[in-house]
């Protein structure tokens, strides 16, 4: 088991173009290994490569129903559209109202090259768009405003953070 650190913002690494990954190596199923340790450490739904200081385009997803790890990643079909909250391991303490599909379809390689799909709705399919942008160095900030800060709610004195609410 190997927890890494998680790379915030404003790290340029969040900011690139993550590359293809061309073929599964030892130490790309070692970095899915790893992210997904990171992930559940930081109770988190989601976690990309990028979000691990790595530019290749690996994300793991875990909406409460298991593990998914996906390697080069795409949007094959997307339908309807669903605005909800949002947090991102990357952007402590912010939260974010982001429009999303509604239902998606992506195709990847699993951790062992070979070709699946998942289709996904709900908190999956957020999920999976979310880690996505992040390939692409996209981040909530970019799709919305900030609508809360724990910090300052916990100022406040009113509960510092939605339950069950996971950052991705
Ligand atoms: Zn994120």
């Amino acid at each position: 088991m190997a927890v890494l650190p998680i790379v915030q913002v404003p790290d340029p690494v969040l900011r690139k173009k993550a590359l293809p990954v061309e073929r599964v190596t030892k130490r790309v199923q070692k970095l899915i290994r790893d992210m997904a340790d990171t992930m559940y450490a930081a109770n988190g739904a989601g976690l990309a490569a990028p979000q691990v200081g790595v530019s290749e385009r690996v994300i793991v997803v875990d909406a409460g129903d298991g593990l998914v790890a996906l390697i080069n990643p795409r949007i094959i079909a997307a339908e309807g559209s669903e605005v909800d909250v949002e947090g991102c391991l990357s952007i402590p303490n912010v939260s974010v109202y982001v429009e999303r599909a509604a239902k998606v379809e992506v195709e990847g390689w699993d951790e062992r090259g070979r070709t699946v799909r998942i289709k996904a709705d709900g908190l999956l399919a957020r999920a999976l768009q979310h880690e996505i942008d992040h390939l692409d160095g996209i981040l909530i900030t970019d799709k919305g405003s900030p609508i809360q800060r724990a910090d300052e709610e916990a100022a406040s004195g009113s509960q510092a953070s939605t339950p069950g609410e996971k950052s991705t």
